[in-house]
């Protein structure tokens, strides 16, 4: 059986997560034993238009990326969007507050600037352009689940994505919970799969991953109960990850 043919791509972003991908180095060589990498500008100059799987980093902004974006998604069988810039919109989502010109006049001042190139609106998850498919979140990604979804994909499986909150492996890694210690933490209705890392290391969680559609699991209804808090509340300061978005898919 042929290998997968995997291409990567990025948008508006930081390449924070195409860099994690770079630093798997030798089990790089474990991934390639499974797909054939034929595009990855980060670290090889190679490119090809032939592939199964496109990889997508990065918020879409300007309609050349929406065209760019539709060429990709027509050529690959799967799209997968690669950390929250692309799952969610993420930090990108934060200028969308303000109009494009006053975002430009506040960055470039009078500069004259290529209006093709500068051609911005506001910033968008991937799957507001196009279908997606698979998704891997966080800022940046947590690379164990990125084998794990890129193996799935190459045995023709479908990836298991966690669809509990944070406070699940919060609670498995036996942390005393913030909201003991005074501290606001979005965990109770972010997607898990970080292994709860930010808690674990006393920082609130601020949502990366994205926010879960209304959960009902018993974290939720038991912090909401004794912290005073809704869901709803909760939700509306989901501010640096989830700006103005829904619950994700
Ligand atoms: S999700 Fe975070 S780390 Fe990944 S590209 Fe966007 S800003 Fe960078
Ligand atoms: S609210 Fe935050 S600190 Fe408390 S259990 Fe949930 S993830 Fe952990
Ligand atoms: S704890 Fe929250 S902010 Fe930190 S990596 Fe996990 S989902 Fe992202």
């Amino acid at each position: 059986m042929s290998k997968p043919r995997v291409a990567i791509f990025d948008f508006a972003d930081c390449e924070g997560c195409e860099l994690q991908i770079a630093n798997l180095e030798e089990e790089i060589l474990d991934l390639i034993t499974i797909v054939d990498v034929v595009s990855f500008r980060e670290v090889m100059k190679e490119h090809s238009d032939d592939y199964d799987i496109a990889i997508i980093e990065g918020s879409i902004m300007r309609p050349m990326d929406e065209e760019r974006l539709r060429f990709i998604r027509s050529r690959a069988k799967i799209l997968v969007a690669l950390g929250a810039c692309a799952t969610i919109g993420g930090v990108n989502t934060l200028r969308n507050q303000w109009t494009p010109d006053e975002v430009k006049k506040e960055v470039y001042g009078s500069a004259k600037l290529n209006e093709t190139l500068f051609d911005v609106g506001p910033a968008k998850a991937i799957n507001e352009v196009v279908p997606v498919d698979y998704y891997i979140h966080g800022c940046p990604i947590d690379l164990d689940e990125f084998k794990a979804v890129v193996t799935s994909l190459a045995l023709g499986k479908k990836p298991e994505i966690p669809t509990y909150p944070v406070c699940v492996e919060c609670t498995k890694n036996e942390n005393v919970c913030l909201y003991e210690l005074g501290k606001f933490c979005l965990g109770p209705i972010t997607r898990a799969g970080c292994k709860a890392i930010c808690p674990t290391h006393n920082s609130p969680c601020d949502g990366c991953r994205g926010i879960l559609k209304k959960p009902e699991t018993e974290c939720v209804k038991d912090l909401v109960a004794r912290y005073d808090l809704t869901y709803e509340e909760l939700a509306q300061r989901c501010t640096v990850f989830n700006s103005g978005k829904e619950a994700c898919k």
